[in-house]
């Protein structure tokens, strides 16, 4: 599982974006993108071509994490040898109005709305399914669970698990989104290999609840849910990447990283970071 970062784009980085990889048994690589936010299509295509994405996860639709669909909608649409098939978008309830607004001044051009299992309607860039708290899809090996989120719009962190390399077994990536401290996230991180934790406020300066974790939050989670390896994210470009893991490190005990462009981070047991 790899992963790009971000709060809003920033000098190093875009908007918040992670690629997540898994092999299954008969070696086919299946790619999820989480959010795709201002930004990040261009960094994304560092390391995927477009056509490969098997589906999109929008966590939430503020456009930190979901500007840059417009992008992967031209991408699909005109690209050489498109256009492509309509690519999964999951995402709030109104993630199809959303698109539209973003996309082609709500003519709908780029979107196939399917609320059903299928939907490869030609036409669109996008077969859009919407959310349902806790109840699980599946693309491909990966199996993605949606838990509510508290910020301000309906917004929802992410388990995903996928087959590991252990016969049987499987590993578990969890991603808060964007929201405070809650029963949501504690769901989806619950037991991870790794968690993905936004740390868009910092501790003693920003008091109001129900928006953002502070870097100390997303520790207490970590430790809470018995996750394996805490990965912050979502720190402004305003904000120290290395204060918000120092202060992380005093509550949780495993290994702790800041996101950051082009880091890989592989769920499987042994940590693993390496950034470009
Ligand atoms: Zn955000
Ligand atoms: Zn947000």
């Amino acid at each position: 599982m790899v992963g790009c970062s971000g709060s809003m784009a920033g000098p190093d980085s875009p908007a918040s974006c992670y690629l997540v990889q898994t092999d299954d048994s008969a070696g086919r690589t299946w790619s999820l993108v989480l959010d795709l936010g201002s930004g990040a299509f261009g960094r994304l295509q560092r390391h995927i071509d477009p056509a490969h994405i098997d589906a999109v996860c929008l966590s939430h639709l503020h456009a930190d994490h979901c500007a840059d669909i417009v992008g992967l909608a031209v991408w699909a649409k005109w690209a050489p040898g498109g256009p492509l098939a309509p690519i999964p978008v999951y995402g709030p309830s109104d993630t199809v109005s959303r698109i539209r607004q973003l996309t082609d001044h709500g003519r709908g051009e780029h979107i196939n709305a399917v609320h059903g299992a299928h939907g490869r309607t030609a036409g669109g860039a996008f077969a859009v399914r919407t959310w349902k708290p806790g109840v699980t899809v599946n693309v491909g090996p990966f199996r993605i669970t949606p838990w509510p989120a508290r910020h301000p719009v309906e917004a929802y962190a992410l388990r995903v698990v996928a087959p590991s390399s252990t016969p049987g077994g499987e590993v578990t990536l969890a991603y808060t989104g964007d929201g405070d401290e809650g029963p949501g996230c504690e769901a989806a991180a619950r037991g991870a290999g790794l968690l993905l934790a936004e740390a868009g406020f910092v501790e003693g300066r920003d008091a109001v609840r129900g928006v953002h974790m502070t870097a100390s939050q997303a520790a207490e989670l970590a430790a809470g849910a018995g996750v394996e390896t805490l990965v912050l994210t979502h720190v402004a470009p305003w904000d120290d990447r290395d204060v918000a893991v120092r202060a992380a490190e005093v509550i949780f005990t495993g290994q702790v990283y800041a996101a950051t462009p082009g880091a890989v981070h592989r769920v499987e047991g042994a940590p693993a970071g390496a950034a470009e």
